[in-house]
């Protein structure tokens, strides 16, 4: 008999909660990178975090057509607006932890209506391009900060189901207690012998919690 317990939740923002990677989508759709540039950018190597300050150092854009493009080409993962409000109604912790920036995770959830618990890249226009610092990445790179998210709330005595797609959620997924993964991330926990399921809409994980967070279920 399985055990209940109270869950959390972490998940990555770009290509996970959006379908497809928001930063590459505009580097790509406004011609400031390439398809070559940005393939490079997954390897297990390369830190996201710094692919992204310097591919949007260059990029020319407002913020008005940030916000603009979210709004019209960019989309959300199914379920994903059904499971946020599911987290907040159970008052299950759910957080984003992302390498993107908030000139473009902001326009997203207010779109969508959701108001999540996130870390991003703070984005600021400036002269020839966009700047990006990541403030909550002083003493650890991305990659690993998304894995000390996973671990903080274990140590509070919750499991963790960890949402991503991307190499740089390798750390986190390892930890997690439940994983959803699409993409790269899916065949590298394949690879490496860490279970996964596929993540293909977020209303997986509701019937997932049902069953097994201990206020929702009755075992
Ligand atoms: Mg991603």
């Amino acid at each position: 008999m399985k055990r209940a317990a109270n869950w959390a939740a972490v998940s990555d923002f770009d290509g996970t909660i959006t379908m497809r990677d928001v930063g590459d989508h505009l580097l790509l759709h406004y011609g400031f990178s390439d398809k070559e540039t940005i393939e490079a950018s997954y390897s297990l190597k390369v830190r996201v975090e710094d692919f992204m300050k310097r591919a949007f150092s260059g990029a020319r854009l407002t913020e008005r057509a940030i916000a603009a493009f979210v709004r019209t080409r960019v989309k959300s993962r199914p379920g994903f607006r059904a499971f946020a409000r599911f987290c907040g109604r159970h008052k299950i912790p759910f957080e984003v932890a992302s390498g993107g920036i908030d000139l473009y995770a902001g326009p997203f959830f207010k779109k969508h209506g959701v108001s999540v618990k996130s870390f991003f890249g703070r984005a600021r226009v400036a002269e020839g391009g966009i700047k990006i610092t990541y403030p909550f990445l002083k003493r650890t790179d991305l990659s690993s900060f998304k894995a000390s998210r996973v671990s903080r709330l274990k140590r509070a005595g919750r499991k963790v189901v960890f949402f991503g797609d991307g190499p740089n959620d390798l750390k986190a997924a390892a930890l997690a207690d439940k994983v959803y993964a699409s993409g790269r991330l899916y065949r590298l926990c394949r690879e490496r012998g860490i279970k996964a399921s596929r993540l293909t809409d977020f209303s997986l994980a509701i019937e997932f919690l049902k069953a097994n967070h201990s206020s929702l279920c009755t075992r």
